[in-house]
């Protein structure tokens, strides 16, 4: 195994994670590894959160430039070096992301964005004229310029979750919904379930949006719906697809440009992702919206409007599955990670947004590094829960 996944392992106590998404299942396997007892507790199934209603990029191409940028270029190689030692195999395929302007407001914002990117030290290429044709001439012909991403990657999120959950070494209860956290002297002992109570010696909150119901923090972590587009499968006729296809569009949408910040309300980007399986995924929205499965024709007609301009040849195609699903947001768009404040024994990771797929897994190894006292190889300031002096909610 790769350094960087190696752990060395010692007894420590029973930890309980609440929450068995990508996060809760990623740092479960690195905690067991390193000698605690894991007990993932979940009120539905796993990946029955965000995980399994998501798109899979593990993208650098979509972040924001500073710290979100730098964790997912470390984010992407944490995926290989989990390939390499085994732990997720067939689970993470390398690809470029082809980020296109198709007019001159989105060329300016692809150009800050490769700026950005290439600041970060990603490996890009600009693409104009006869590149431009020969990368994405046929998928997108009226792009005016691209850039290629290269060296990011694709992992589904369920997949992940279930290749974790066979690797095992730690407990799973479904159907268990966690109600509160029982707390004496600043310590945490007990788990309090609508099954009994649990006995523990620390806990990792991991449940994405449902994280909220155990802060004394109001209105920190709130829902950002998005809605996905599946179609059937392209035939033979069909051009190829070089990588996903992201317009500057969806960056703006997404708060990722330098100066950027999250659209309020509801806004659509537009990324047309080309399946293994030969379908594409297009998505999608970000909605101000609590209501986890409800799909809208209004926000299916646009996005589907927006994917024929940019790659016309995929109005040959029928759309099989429409599904929405919510992702968890935070004021400052960061994720949240690290101690809480006012007992000794409770972790927090959630507010992944919509990069927890990229950032799942090093941020479960990121985890267990904080709570065996170990000092992650990343920079994790920018995440760090005491940014908004985090305490439990009164059980
Ligand atoms: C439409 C859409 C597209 C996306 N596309 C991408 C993408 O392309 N790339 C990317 O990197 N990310 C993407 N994301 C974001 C990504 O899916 C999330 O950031 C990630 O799945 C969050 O994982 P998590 O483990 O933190 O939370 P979740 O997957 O939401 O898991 C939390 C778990 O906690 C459980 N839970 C909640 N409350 C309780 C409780 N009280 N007791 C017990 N269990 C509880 C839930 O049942 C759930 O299973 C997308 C998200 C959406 C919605």
């Amino acid at each position: 195994m790769p350094q960087s996944a190696r752990i060395t392992s010692r007894i420590h106590g029973i930890i309980a994670i609440v929450g068995a998404g990508i996060v809760g299942m990623s740092a479960a396997y690195f905690l067991s590894r390193a000698g605690w007892r894991v007990i993932v507790l979940d009120a539905g199934s796993p990946a029955s959160g965000a995980t399994g209603a998501s798109d899979g990029a593990v993208s650098v191409a979509s972040k924001k430039p500073g710290p979100l940028m730098t964790l997912a270029v470390a984010a992407v190689q944490f995926y290989e070096q989990l390939m390499e030692a085994g732990v997720l195999v067939d689970e993470f395929a390398s690809r470029s992301t082809f980020v296109v302007a198709s007019d001159e407001e989105e060329l300016a914002v692809l150009e800050r964005h490769a700026a950005g990117l290439q600041a970060a030290g990603v490996p890009i290429s600009y693409l104009r004229g006869g590149a431009l044709a020969e990368a994405v001439g046929v998928a997108a012909p009226a792009a005016l310029a691209a850039v290629e991403v290269r060296g990011e990657g694709h992992a589904i999120g369920y997949r992940v979750v279930e290749r974790l959950r066979q690797l095992g070494g730690f407990e799973i209860r479904r159907d268990v919904r966690v109600v509160s956290l029982r707390h004496t002297g600043g310590r945490v002992d007990g788990v309090v379930t609508d099954r009994g109570i649990v006995p523990v010696d620390a806990v990792l909150l991991a449940a994405g949006l449902g994280s909220a119901a155990f802060l004394e923090a109001p209105g920190l972590i709130r829902s950002r719906k998005g809605q996905l587009i599946v179609t059937d499968r392209a035939g033979e006729d069909m051009p190829r697809f070089p990588g996903p296809l992201m317009s500057c569009r969806y960056l703006v949408s997404k708060g990722s440009q330098a100066n950027g910040s999250l659209v309020e309300g509801r806004s659509l980007g537009l990324v047309i992702d080309p399946l293994a399986t030969g379908q594409f995924l297009i998505g999608g929205s970000r909605e101000d919206s609590d209501d986890k499965y409800g799909t809208d024709s209004d926000i299916v007609a646009c996005l589907l409007a927006d994917a024929v301009a940019l790659s016309p040849s995929l109005a040959q195609l029928r759309v099989i599955r429409v599904f929405a699903g919510l992702r968890a947001a935070t004021p400052d768009g960061f994720p949240i990670v690290g101690q809480l404040e006012g007992v000794d024994n409770v972790w927090i990771a959630t507010g992944f947004e919509g990069d927890g797929i990229c950032l799942g897994p090093l941020m479960g190894r990121i985890c267990q590094q904080l709570i065996c006292g170990q000092h992650p190889q990343q920079d994790i300031s920018a995440l760090d829960a005491r940014r908004f002096k985090l305490m439990l909610a009164a059980a």
